[in-house]
Formats: structure tokens, sequence, C-alpha cells
């Protein structure tokens, strides 16, 4: 405690005092442009990751990045959700899982939180649709296999679950918002985003548009959509692929196992990047 009040002096001294125009600019009101959902653990800190300054992201937060789809659960976050949208005018919304999340364990091993926590188990189940896809999808993996499939899959299904919200829906439908699928990975401090069109995850600069050069995407796969994140430029250093692409079948619905090419991997193996796309609810 003493370390926060410590804190909040050093705040005023250095920081409030350097930003006072700016502070009384933020009074008169805010326009994030993005909604970040992310999880509450302790070592995620949002404007930190995405260097963002006082009013430009709204976040949600709870455990596990968890969104209850719509008419689940009276919780803030469809409130929240719905605020955003229609309030604020938010036309990006960003489902931030992350590595070791522990709702994500928890999810796991629900049987045994029953008991010893209620109320997480209660708020687990609104995850429920990935534990039943992982472990109906993906038997015969070791346990940390297991999680960080558990982490990317629900983020996945925490985008489907954004979707069953009407004011989701109509502005989807309106092309008036796109959805994003984040993982943060704890260890490296890189993320990770999901493409939809090749059902991978990717380094999110390959997602945006080249500087000078409109519809020119670092990914041929990638969509057609800007975000508000810092510009790529391609005189900079493209970063390390951290996952290797996946080959894409010959139908999207295809369930024929396909290999990806080996490359350097930081988080998921070719094999498990393989079982995302197998065993995902959501191939596009
Ligand atoms: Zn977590």
């Amino acid at each position: 405690m003493k370390k926060l009040i410590r804190g909040l002096r050093e705040y005023k001294e250095v920081y409030v005092s350097q930003n006072r125009d700016f502070l009384e600019q933020l009074a008169h009101g805010q326009k994030p442009r993005v909604l970040f959902i992310t999880c509450s653990d302790s070592r995620i800190v949002p404007s930190l990751i995405t260097q963002t300054e006082p009013g430009e992201i709204f976040v949600i937060r709870n455990a596990g990045n968890i969104i209850p789809p719509f008419g689940a659960a009276n919780g803030g976050e469809g409130a929240a959700v719905e605020y955003a949208i229609h309030a604020l005018g938010i036309e990006q919304i960003i489902v931030c899982g992350h590595s070791h999340c522990g709702a994500m364990k928890g999810l796991l091993q629900i049987g045994k939180l029953e008991e010893e926590m209620p109320l997480v188990y209660e708020w687990l189940r609104h995850a429920d649709a990935t534990r039943r896809l992982v472990q109906e999808n993906y038997g015969g993996y070791s346990k940390d296999e297991l999680l960080e499939i558990t982490i990317a899959e629900n983020v996945l299904t925490q985008i489907e679950n954004l979707k069953t919200y009407p004011v989701v829906h109509s502005k989807l439908y309106q092309g008036k918002l796109h959805l994003y699928g984040w993982v943060y990975l704890i260890e490296t401090g890189e993320v990770l985003a999901f493409d939809p069109e090749a059902h991978q995850y990717v380094p999110p600069q390959t997602q945006l548009e080249v500087v000078g050069e409109p519809g020119r995407f670092l990914s041929t796969s990638a969509p057609p959509v800007t975000c508000d994140l810092p510009a790529y430029n391609p005189d900079d250093d493209l970063p390390p692929a951290t996952m290797p692409p996946l080959r894409r079948p010959a139908a999207a619905n295809s369930q024929v196992a396909y290999k990806s090419s080996p490359g350097n991997i930081s988080w998921l193996s070719p094999e498990q990047a393989d079982r995302i796309y197998r065993g995902s609810a959501h191939p596009r």
C-alpha cells in the first residue's frame, strides 16, 4: 500500500505537472477508438503493451477475457460493449488473451473449482464452449500444450460471443465494426493476432496497410482493414516470425490434417498451430 501512495505522489509531481493541458482536455470527454477486452491478470497492462495514452482505449477486464453471450449474464460486460459501440462510436474491438492464463488453467480443471471457488466456477461457464471444443478435438496432448491451445481458442470463442450482441451484430452487418483476436505472450512481450483468412495467429504488423500504399498489405492473406495501431513503415525490419504460416486446406471446412512448414516458433509448435486450425469451430 505504501508503494501505491508513493506512486500517487510521484504521478502528481511528475506526470500531472507535465500534462496539465492534456488532462484538462480529457475532462471534456472521451473519444477512444478501440475497445480492448483482456484478462484481469496483473501482468497485462493494456496501455503499456499498446503504448497508448489516457483516453485512447476503452477497456473491459475480467478473469479470462470473457464476454458472456448476449442474455446469458447480467454483468457489466454487455453494458460496456453496448456503451462502447453505441455511445462512444467505437469501431474496433480487440479480445486479448495471454500466455499462462490462470483462468484458462481453471477452465481445464473446472471440476475442482466448483467447491473451492464457486463464483469463479460460475463465471468460467461462459467459456464452456472453449472447454468443450478443446476437450473433444485436442485429445492426447500435454497439459502445457492444452493450456496454450485453450488460450488461443478462447479468444475465438469470445469473439463469437461478442457477435451475439444485437449492437455488434448490426454494426458488423453495416461493415462498421471490426473484431480482432490477440494473444499476448508474457515471457517475450510479443502479441500474436488472429488472421481469419489464414486461420492462424500472426504478428499483428502483417495486418497493417503499408504506409503510402493504400490497399497493399504486408500479408497477402490479411483482411482489407486498417486499424489504429502505429502505421507500419516498410523501411523498418520485420519482426521475427513467431509462427509458421499454415497451408489452407482445399475446402474451407475441410477436416483433413495438413502440415505447416517448420520455422522459428516461440510459442505454438507447427503441430499445435495445426491443431488450432483443425479443432477450431470457426474455420473461415
Ligand atoms: Zn488470464
